[in-house]
């Protein structure tokens, strides 16, 4: 039994950016009954990163948990919907596939849909994957609706996610958690002390001479990995032999005439760039390997390929594809991007930050810190960070282009073995197994490995269930059925301004 003056009594979180406010507002609603005192620092000299403007639909479960409505969420941060991310030249130039947050066509009979995609294909069909989907074919025409609540329609099958204002987001954040009793306060953390018998930390000072202690420290302090770095020295686990971009230009652009329910990620030679478009302006970035090109070529890259007018100077951020060796020692956990981070390519960052606070609260410590919760809140962020890291490579390991020196490095490079296997799985019968929980459901494997250009030697003999001319008939029913309904839908920006002007 847990004695009852065990309790955590303070919490220090260090950092005022995404991970920051995320962490506060969260904590501030979970930990409201425990009377615990939670307290903010950041540094406004520092600031923030600045960036992480796209999201996956996880991010609603969050806000719905901090008491955060679509609306308000949406017009206060500028927001427009997403239904997933067109890879633009990434198998091949001049190439196009979708990424969708949701299904393609529908399972018969316990078979997978896809194994009877597939089967056809092996008959010459020439069908896309897209046309199965009611996301992809509502992004390409610009369209969006929410979710209809009834049975047998592709409208009930919408996923979708959100392309947002992160500034935005977290001060709207931060007036939720201070309202929850979060103090915030303003400074920049320039020293710390351990305790004597266990090495945990004991307090932080601030420029001003100010010494804050507390019984647990949250370090989202970005890049700079204040407490996680430079007090507990946890390594860092490096990837950057299979994410090998380490540098970033961003820079917003005017808001487009028509806009795309969607991201669009453009491979270009050395890295690939983003277009996220928000209410009010598009933001866009390039994200490459400095190996494999210079700052500036990158720079030119990105503003050549940007419509419209730009707002703003292009900004540079250099980083690090990897994670720490442990996201939680002693009384220090680790959250966002100080505890490591894989590139922007999926988007994923947000959620990596929501999943660590949701672990954080279900494995919340008290003063004897048990190291088996602990380690397991280690292992399952470790687990996590791997299964979307193989998701990753996948983009860039299966590739038709050889154009220059960074994808012939991609399409060469050394693969974990739990992706090989993933890959040879789908290679030979079309197979895809989602394992432990991932991320990644077996909709979004297929859409990637498909769209990277992936083919299997045959397909799962579960498909032969139906004679080659209903299989032909059922999946030319599913078609018509999706595109009628993606026709039927209102187009995006008009649902925005009608739904959640900012
Ligand atoms: P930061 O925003 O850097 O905040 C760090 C905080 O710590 C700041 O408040 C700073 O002032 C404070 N601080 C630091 N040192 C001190 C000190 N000594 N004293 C006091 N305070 C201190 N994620 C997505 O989900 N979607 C995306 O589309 C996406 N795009 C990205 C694109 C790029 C190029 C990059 C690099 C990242 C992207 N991310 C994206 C990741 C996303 O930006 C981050 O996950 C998110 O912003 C969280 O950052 P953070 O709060 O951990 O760090």
């Amino acid at each position: 039994m847990r004695k009852p003056d065990n309790a955590i009594k303070k919490v220090i979180i260090v950092g005022g950016g995404t991970a920051g406010w995320m962490s506060a507002s969260a904590l501030a609603n979970s930990l409201k009954k425990n009377s615990v005192d939670i307290t903010l620092v950041e540094s406004d000299q520092i600031g923030t990163i600045g960036v992480g403007e796209a999201s996956i639909p996880h991010i609603k479960t969050f806000n719905r948990h901090v008491g955060i409505t679509e609306k308000d969420f949406m017009s206060r941060t500028q927001a427009t919907f997403k239904l997933g991310i067109e890879f633009v030249d990434w198998k091949q130039k001049g190439h196009q596939y979708f990424h969708p947050f949701g299904p393609y066509g529908v399972d018969m009979d316990g078979v997978s849909f896809h194994a009877f995609w597939q089967r056809l294909q092996t008959c010459g069909h020439s069908d896309t994957l897209d046309q199965y989907n009611i996301m992809a074919m509502a992004a390409k025409q610009h369209r969006f609706r929410h979710p209809v609540q009834q049975k047998n329609t592709p409208l009930s099958e919408i996923g979708y996610a959100y392309h947002f204002d992160s500034a935005l987001y977290a001060s709207y954040l931060r007036g939720i958690a201070e309202n929850k009793g979060v103090r915030r306060i303003e400074g920049k953390v320039v020293n710390t002390t351990l305790r004597n018998d266990n090495g945990f930390l004991k307090s932080i000072t601030l420029e001003n001479g100010q010494t804050l202690e507390a019984d647990l420290f949250i370090d989202c302090s970005g890049f700079y990995g204040l407490l996680i770095d430079k007090v507990f020295k946890v390594p860092f686990v490096d990837w950057s032999h299979y994410l090998p971009n380490n540098s970033a230009w961003a820079v917003g652009s005017e808001k487009l005439t028509s806009q795309p329910p969607f991201t669009r990620s453009t491979a270009v030679e050395a890295g690939w760039q983003w277009r996220i478009p928000l209410q009010s302006r598009t933001g866009n970035g390039i994200v490459y390997s400095n190996v494999h090109t210079d700052d500036q070529s990158a720079q030119d890259t990105l503003l050549q390929n940007i419509e419209g007018k730009l707002v703003g100077e292009p900004r540079k951020i250099s980083f690090k594809t990897g994670h720490r060796a442990q996201f939680w020692v002693k009384n220090c956990v680790a959250i966002g991007l100080s505890s490591g981070f894989l590139e922007p390519l999926e988007s994923t960052s947000i959620h990596l930050i929501q999943s660590g606070i949701s672990r954080l609260i279900r494995l919340f410590p008290d003063l004897d810190f048990e190291q088996i919760d602990i380690d397991h809140f280690n292992e399952q962020s470790v687990t996590e960070f791997q299964q979307i890291r193989d998701f990753l490579i996948c983009h860039y390991k299966v590739t038709e282009r050889t154009d220059s020196s960074y994808w012939q490095f991609c399409k060469n490079m050394e693969i974990p073995d739990s992706l090989s296997r993933k890959l040879s799985l789908f290679e030979s019968r079309g197979r895809i197994f989602r394992e432990n929980e991932e991320l990644f459901n077996r909709y979004s494997w297929l859409a990637v490995m498909v769209g990277q250009g992936l083919t299997s030697r045959g397909y799962d003999a579960n498909a032969d269930i139906y004679s080659e001319q209903e299989l032909k008939k059922r999946m030319s029913d599913i078609k018509h059925i999706i595109d009628v309904n993606a026709k039927s839908m209102p187009e995006h920006g008009a649902y925005v301004e009608n739904y959640c002007k900012m």
